[in-house]
């Protein structure tokens, strides 16, 4: 299965790509996830895409695009992958079409996960991150067993430094803006997908099994 999860911050992209992952043992890669990995490694990526990201505004095409090509290229993406998070630019998208048609890929399907901006920023402002293994909650909607502490692994949960109130807005206007016209490059290409991802985190999972046929 080779596919991409599009929808606005917040939307439950990276909560659905675990299940996603999981059902049809496929790499999850997230643009956001590499980005923040090299923020904490204190890389010179880190660095340059930190100053993007505090301020919700995209990390430079020529840099995401790049990064992704090379993960691609590695062995555990041959029969599968999603990618999360990107493209979020017509230029991101132009150049992925072109890198997959020189590696004769195709892609399977674009999953929308479509909510309603007015719940958004709640959505972001009330996520929390566990500091060890990644897992996404949310204190009202998704809350772990112990307040701030993570299920799976006992480790502390933090917030993101992105989402804050003005961020995610700004977030929002960006998705609007760059990537929003995504939805139309691919719906040309007859593989989006839109589920409604204003329901509960089970039922969302269930409608894109659905929409995969699987
Ligand atoms: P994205 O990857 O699209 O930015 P996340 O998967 O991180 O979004 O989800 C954003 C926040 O919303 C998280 O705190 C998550 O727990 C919560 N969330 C995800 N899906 C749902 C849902 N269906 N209903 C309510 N809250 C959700
Ligand atoms: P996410 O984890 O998907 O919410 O992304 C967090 C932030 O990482 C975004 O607000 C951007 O600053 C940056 N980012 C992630 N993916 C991309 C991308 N494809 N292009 C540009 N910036 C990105």
């Amino acid at each position: 299965m080779k596919l991409l999860i599009m929808g606005r911050p917040g939307a439950g992209k990276g909560t659905q790509a675990v299940n996603i992952k999981e059902y049809f043992n496929i790499p999850h890669i997230s643009t956001g996830d590499m980005f923040r990995a090299a923020i904490k490694n204190q890389t010179k990526l880190g660095m340059l895409a930190k100053s993007y990201m505090d301020q919700g505004a995209l990390v430079p095409d020529e840099v995401t695009i790049g990064i992704v090509e090379e993960r691609l290229l590695e062995a555990d993406c041959k029969d599968g992958f999603l990618l999360d998070g990107f493209p979020r630019t017509i230029a991101q998208a132009e150049a992925l079409d072109k890198f997959l048609n020189e590696n004769g890929i195709k892609l399977d399907a674009v999953l929308d996960v479509n909510v309603p901006v007015e719940i958004l920023v709640r959505r972001m402002v009330g996520r929390r991150v566990c500091k060890g293994c990644g897992a996404t909650y949310h204190v009202e909607f998704n809350a772990p067993k112990v307040e701030g502490v993570c299920d799976n692994c006992n480790t502390q949960l933090i917030q993101r430094a992105d989402d804050t109130e003005a961020t995610a807005v700004n977030r929002l206007q960006v998705y609007d803006n760059q990537t929003a016209p995504l939805l139309e490059f691919y719906s040309k290409q007859n593989i989006l997908k839109t589920v409604n991802g204003d329901q509960s985190l089970s039922k969302v999972f269930e409608d894109i099994k659905v929409v995969l046929g699987a």
